[in-house]
């Protein structure tokens, strides 16, 4: 391994970046697997956009700008729900030529949020979810897909008077559209409750391998499940770690492909007391008593 690589990750963990995010976001960029990823740092029902942003990167984007120094950048955006009720603050490291802008994509989310707010659905957040997917190099047929998803949901829901209010008392139907359609195609690969989920996952490490690989990145929505550009960009990023260290392509594989194709699966079958954090708690013990080792 690289001595930027392990000083990077030395780093990082000192200012207290959770592991998982270390394997899952942060080296993918750093050894120019991916131009770009994020990372969900907060959720917030300001209804000031801007606002939002600013406190955002007080509490959030400050704490990690000093990774700065290893030769990329660190920027905060702020995306509406699909309720269009709140924002997920996301943080986001990326390389100068990632494709489309976090100030456009800002500026997008920004105002279709303004009328999310007031129950009018919004073209503009699909433009939004679009240029988000090519800033972060997701597969144009997943990014458009969700956008899609997003857009029938935002419009349903505006129909039934529930957009931009919090989203209580909803019926399966009214539910985000995209995990039900994340549902549908779960079932029949990994069946309908956690534990047997979990098995197939390790399973699927065997023969099933490049399916788990199109789960690339944490809160990525294949168009479906082994989306052959999603596996694509997942085998680009193990085959950089495994340059960097065949332990540390190892680790991703178990640990943040698992964690990631999990917790998506966990949104949208509502099994009961698995939720996306515990997940990625166990995701992160696993690789925090690994990776040392490996650096
Ligand atoms: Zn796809």
């Amino acid at each position: 391994m690289r001595s930027y690589t392990r000083k990077l990750v030395e780093s990082a963990l000192e200012l207290g970046l959770p592991p998982y995010i270390v394997l899952d976001c942060l080296l993918p960029v750093a050894i120019s697997a991916r131009k770009a990823s994020s990372f969900v740092c907060g959720v917030t029902d300001n209804p000031d956009f801007e606002d939002s942003i600013r406190k955002m990167e007080e509490g959030h984007l400050k704490n990690i700008s000093p990774l700065q120094d290893f030769g990329f950048k660190v920027g905060l955006g702020a995306q509406p729900s699909t309720h269009g009720f709140e924002l997920s603050g996301k943080i986001y490291f990326y390389r100068e030529d990632a494709g489309g802008s976090l100030e456009k994509m800002n500026d997008d989310f920004s105002k279709a949020y303004a009328d999310m707010r007031q129950g009018k659905p919004n073209q503009i957040l699909c433009d939004g979810i679009i240029t988000e997917g090519q800033f972060l190099g997701f597969p144009e047929c997943c990014t458009i897909e969700c956008a899609s998803d997003e857009k029938a949901h935002m419009e349903m829901l505006a129909k039934r008077g529930k957009l931009g209010v919090r989203p209580v008392g909803l019926s399966l139907d009214e539910e985000n559209r995209l995990r039900q359609r994340l549902g549908n195609q779960f079932r029949p690969v990994f069946g309908n409750d956690f534990p047997e989920a979990y098995m197939s996952v390790n399973r699927m490490l065997g023969e099933k391998s490049k399916v788990l690989r199109s789960y690339f990145a944490y809160s990525f929505y294949p168009c479906k499940p082994g989306c052959i550009d999603a596996v694509n960009v997942g085998e680009r990023i193990l085959a950089a770690l495994h340059e960097e260290s065949p332990e540390l392509a190892e680790l991703y594989e178990k640990t943040v492909l698992p964690a990631n194709v999990i917790s998506l699966y966990s949104k949208c079958v509502y099994s009961p007391g698995i939720s996306p954090k515990r997940i990625l708690g166990i995701a992160d013990d696993t690789i925090a008593q690994a990776i040392n080792d490996i650096i």
